[in-house]
């Protein structure tokens, strides 16, 4: 495996396989299994796969869930080599950014729900993080977790609206098997709280479960909020638990047949914040 740290290194790797069908799969590192699986999907469908590693400052907008941000730089690199990656790209923030970008990205309604109102700032950064390490890497396609729902949208978005030339494929979110969704930020977690995190799923699933056998989302929503409470001791604080459409990800009141749905949580164990997600149709 390549290991490139500057974007010339990028530039000059791509020249040597300027024909090549490039699958790229960007992460922050401590990666996990749901990064392997990316990498796996990447496989299938692509001559090369390239994956960067790069914990974007600018899409922190908590300093302190920034400088706790697990960096396992030595490890990643075993994982990738074993897992046949042809090139890394582990660039620093001086190089990714020289000076401090200041374009910011408005992705509208996407931006006023969710994670939107309680990141500020996020998706702009992740917008202009992802957009910049297309245009280094120039792959034919991008591969994209599922658990991360509204950043999928994003990305969906904004290489409709610019024309990007690639395509973006979003995958199934992979999980411990007592359903908590993997995440480099799992590892914040005691073993107890871990073992325990799989409430999380259990109230997506069930509450996905009642709404398709015909419970209102509002009932459904109730129940679901009272078991969150019921867990205080280990769920210490819920940003959002909704119900949207899984596309404008807008929230919705009713079900309507067919219609992609997803049920979406922020919450907090301790001082680490989860999100997760469940898309499901009736
Ligand atoms: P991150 O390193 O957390 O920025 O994630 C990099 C990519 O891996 C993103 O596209 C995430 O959505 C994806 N990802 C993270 N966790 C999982 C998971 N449990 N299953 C599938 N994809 C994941």
């Amino acid at each position: 495996m390549v290991i490139a740290y500057t974007k010339q290194e990028v530039k000059t790797w791509r020249s040597e396989h300027h024909n090549a069908v490039i699958g790229f799969v960007p992460t922050m590192g401590a990666l996990h299994k749901g990064h392997l699986a990316l990498i796996e999907e990447a496989q299938k469908v692509s001559d090369l796969v390239v994956v960067s590693i790069f914990v974007n400052p600018l899409q922190f907008n908590n300093p302190s869930d920034f400088e706790k941000y697990p960096q396992t730089l030595a490890a990643d690199i075993q994982l990738l080599k074993a897992a046949g990656v042809e090139l890394l790209f582990a660039p620093n923030a001086a190089e990714m950014y020289g000076s401090t970008a200041t374009l910011t990205l408005d992705f509208g309604s996407l931006n006023q729900v969710m994670e939107g109102p309680n990141r500020p700032g996020h998706f702009s950064g992740v917008g202009l993080v992802v957009g910049k390490l297309f245009n280094i890497v120039q792959p034919a396609k991008a591969f994209f977790g599922l658990k991360d729902l509204q950043q999928v949208r994003v990305i969906e978005r904004m290489v409709a609206d610019l024309d990007m030339p690639l395509s973006i494929i979003p995958c199934p979110t992979i999980r411990e098997s007592n359903g908590l969704a993997l995440s480099s930020r799992n590892t914040r977690l005691t073993e107890i709280q871990r073992n325990e995190a799989g409430i999380i799923y259990q109230v997506l699933s069930d509450t996905a479960s009642k709404i398709k056998k015909g419970t209102s989302i509002s009932e459904a929503l109730l129940m679901a909020n009272s078991v969150l409470e019921r867990n205080q001791g280990l769920i210490t604080n819920t940003e959002y638990l909704q119900v949207v459409n899984a596309h404008s990800l807008q929230p919705i009141k009713y079900v309507e047949e067919a219609v992609e749905i997803a049920i979406c949580i922020a919450c907090f164990i301790g001082e680490v914040r989860l999100i997760d997600n469940l898309i499901f149709k009736v």
